[in-house]
């Protein structure tokens, strides 16, 4: 019900570009105006049927002939329970490695989620064995979860391939035996996994609103003199966009994040657990 009413429509304008593939490229198209790329993300997870995963992978495709025919500074992520990983995995891969190839044509790049733990594994294996695919070099990426026990592991593996790696803090709630739960702790790890991501040469996302592991990420790439061109902020659309501008100017690279479609639900209410203030803020706005 939630994704379907008016009124809920407007509760997610604020996270959430629109609907339709229209609404996310003339969202991309302002963003990349103000000099930032884009990765566009199709709301949608856990799909059921496979017609529904085939549905999803083929509203990718057209993203990826828009972002070319449209010359948008763009690329996009997506999650593998969204291509059909709960159904079938053979039909997930097979979709998502139709889509790698055809980011890889174009010169494009796939962005695989991170989803909770119970598909840590299985999204990793998936990674590298695109990755490994002739001719898929460079065109597909990872996630990684701070708060994950395993992640330094996962990080030196993914680096050893030449994977490229968003490093984020981790959205999901996850058991204490295999995610750190204090935020302190968190954030030392994510510190420490983020200098070997500027250290590896390779091009990776930094994704955070947090403004010290920001400030640890530039002091970091200063002291170290690494190139700001050789790795990226990530931040989420509507989330700190005086930040996301603030870096922009200083010559800072900024991916946003556009998350479009119907299935805002989940997404949204992640973004409203992580911050129980912005509940207050969209019900400002809904009454406005
Ligand atoms: C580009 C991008 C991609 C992501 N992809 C994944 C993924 O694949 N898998 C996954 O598990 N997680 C993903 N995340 C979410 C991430 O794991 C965190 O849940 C989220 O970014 C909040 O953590 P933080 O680093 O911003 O720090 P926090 O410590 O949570 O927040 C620091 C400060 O940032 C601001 N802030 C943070 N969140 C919000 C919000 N929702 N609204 C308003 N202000 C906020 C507040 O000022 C807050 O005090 C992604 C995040 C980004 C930016």
């Amino acid at each position: 019900m939630a994704e379907k009413t008016t009124i809920g429509k407007r509760l997610s304008s604020r996270f959430v570009a629109g609907l339709t593939v229209e609404d996310v490229l003339t969202a991309t198209k302002a963003v990349n105006e103000r000099g930032q790329s884009v990765s566009m993300d199709n709301l949608g997870e856990n799909v059921t049927n496979a017609d529904e995963a085939k549905e999803s992978a083929q509203l990718y495709h057209q993203l990826f002939d828009q972002i070319a025919e449209r010359k948008l500074n763009a690329n996009v992520s997506m999650k593998l329970t969204h291509m059909g990983l709960d159904v079938d995995e053979k039909l997930a891969i097979g979709i998502t490695r139709d889509l790698v190839a055809h980011a890889a044509r174009i010169n494009n790049f796939v962005r695989v989620d991170m989803e909770g733990s119970p598909y840590t594994q299985r999204t990793l294996d998936f990674v590298h064995e695109l990755h490994s695919m002739n001719g898929n070099r460079g065109a597909v990426g990872a996630v990684i979860q701070a708060y994950m026990r395993r992640s330094e592991k996962d990080v030196q593996d993914l680096i050893a391939k030449g994977i490229r790696i968003r490093l984020c803090k981790g959205a999901y709630k996850e058991p204490e035996e295999l995610a750190f739960q204090k935020m302190s702790e968190v954030n030392e790890i994510y510190v420490k996994l983020m200098k070997i991501l500027l250290k590896s040469g390779i091009y990776h996302g930094i994704a955070t609103h947090d403004e010290k592991m920001i400030q640890a990420t530039v002091d970091f790439a200063k002291a170290e003199n690494i190139s700001p061109k050789s790795f990226e902020f990530q931040m989420l659309y509507g989330v700190r966009r005086d930040l996301q501008q603030k870096l922009s100017k200083e010559g800072w690279g900024m991916r946003v994040y556009i998350p479009f479609g119907h299935e805002w639900y989940p997404y949204f209410m992640r973004r409203l657990a992580e911050r129980p203030a912005n509940a207050l803020f969209v019900l400002r706005n809904l009454f406005r």
